[in-house]
């Protein structure tokens, strides 16, 4: 913890962590020592985590990297932090993120950009670390702790974790309580470990997961001792490879590196198969559509009354002045344009036309997955990102369809509420970290985990 700390000090340009807990490091950290010396020592004790400021930890700034809840210090911990301090887990302060977890690069944080510690050889320029969960990964990739937490709607756990070199997984629709998560799309909404190793994910998504009554879509299932699972044999599992994601213009180091990674799992006795996932191209219009539909509700709770910031009024302005002025400078560009879409697509006039046929979608999506399941296969194996990194602004800049194209790889999984696993797979030409992603059967995490495991 101390190594820690210290660590997070000098590593300020990086903006990571944008609040600090040292205090009450220091004391979980004193605690889990107590619990060592006692021989009660659970599974993450005194384990040193960041934690994404998604996440409502008591009596500590919770901000989702909004302005609207400047000042929100939550009165609850959530059920994902309460289990992992539950198990011995030490807070080391809140990550950086994009605002309320819309985004791809972590450009739309309040507190300005994280930074990617990898850099392209021989240039010096700074890159993203993706996102949303862009500071868990920097965090993470740079050595500033251990592990962090994040969460994925769209890819927010696996696009960063490829971006930095990291391992990320996305857990089954229900697997982890999204009870004190701020709320993006609650239907698909999950938080995952960020780790240097498939082990470390294992273990502890093993403390992060199981029932909680408070969350309705909480799988009241048994939770297996996943890091028993990483058995290192993957004899005989089918491995599909989806035509569909075999994107036109995909830079061919992506697809030289996917080409690897089915070598590798075949070399350690896997069967490769090809698979068609029809839909897979509506998937991202889907997405674009629900999430913000579902972002659009969820957000309607800030206000100016409840939660955080509320705009100085003028003399005569009423309450509906006070919803207008403090949302129009709370909320970034992003979530605005978000809620309007959202807003839009849940309107009388076009509910039909957009949202419904947008769910219709995804259930088509879901379907050809369990099509293939069904068929036998074990796990999926794709990209995990269409490019490496890319530069602070160069997609910012441009139309945000650009940089919505980013997730064309991972929000199938959300949609059809899948188990996915970012895994670092090699560098490009640049020296660049890629990442492959597995998609894994329904509550089917240790296996996807132990394949992943093949991979490293
Ligand atoms: N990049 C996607 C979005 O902006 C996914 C974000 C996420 O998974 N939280 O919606």
């Amino acid at each position: 913890t101390n190594a820690c700390l210290t660590a997070i000090e000098g590593a300020g340009a990086l903006n990571a962590f944008v609040h600090n807990t040292p205090d009450l490091a220091r004391a979980q950290a004193a605690e889990a020592d107590a619990r060592l010396a006692a021989g009660d020592a659970p599974a993450m004790c005194g384990i040193p985590l960041g934690i994404k400021d998604l996440f409502c930890t008591k009596g500590v700034d919770t901000q989702a990297a909004s302005r609207i809840l400047e000042g929100f210090k939550p009165e609850y911990e959530s059920t994902i932090t309460d289990k992992l301090f539950a198990a011995g887990a030490v807070m080391l302060g809140k990550l950086n993120m994009d605002e309320f977890a819309m985004g791809s690069s972590n450009e739309t944080s309040v507190y300005g950009t994280a930074v990617n510690p990898w850099k392209r050889s021989g240039d010096d320029s700074a890159l993203t670390p993706g996102g949303s969960s862009g500071g868990s990964a920097a965090a993470v990739a740079a050595d500033l702790c251990l592990a962090a937490t994040g969460t994925d709607t769209g890819g927010s756990i696996r696009q960063p974790a490829a971006f930095t070199g990291t391992v990320g997984i996305k857990p089954t629709y229900g697997r982890c309580s999204r009870w004190g998560t701020v709320a993006f799309a609650s239907s698909l909404d999950q938080a995952g470990p960020m780790t240097k190793t498939v082990r470390d994910s294992a273990i502890m998504l093993q403390a992060m997961c199981g029932f909680d009554a408070k969350d309705s879509t909480s799988a009241n299932l048994e939770v297996p001792d996943f890091e028993a699972m990483l058995s290192g044999d993957i004899k005989g599992k089918v491995i599909g490879i989806p035509k569909e994601y075999r994107m036109e213009g995909m830079p061919a180091e992506i697809e030289k590196l996917w080409a690897e990674g089915t070598a590798m799992l075949k070399d350690a006795g896997a069967q490769i198969r090809d698979i068609s996932l029809p839909h897979t191209k509506y998937a991202l219009p889907a997405y674009y559509v629900i999430a913000p539909a579902e972002a659009s509700s969820n957000l309607a709770r800030y206000d100016g009354v409840r939660f955080g910031h509320r705009a100085t009024l003028a003399a005569g302005d009423g309450i509906d002045d006070m919803y207008e002025k403090t949302r129009a400078e709370g909320f970034g560009p992003e979530v605005q344009r978000r809620v309007m879409i959202g807003t839009y697509v849940l309107s009388a006039g076009f509910y039909d036309a957009y949202y419904n046929k947008a769910r219709r979608v995804r259930t088509l999506i879901k379907r050809d997955f369990e099509t293939v399941f069904a068929d036998g296969v074990d796990a999926i194996l794709t990209p995990a990102t269409p490019s490496a990194a890319f530069g602070l602004g160069e997609m910012k800049n441009a139309d945000p369809v650009q940089m919505y194209l980013n997730d064309v790889f991972t929000v199938t999984v959300n949609l059809a509420g899948l188990p996915g696993v970012s895994v670092p797979a090699g560098l490009d030409a640049k020296g660049l970290p890629l990442g492959l992603q597995l998609i894994g059967k329904p509550w089917d995490e240790g296996d996807l985990l132990n394949i992943a495991h093949s991979l490293e």
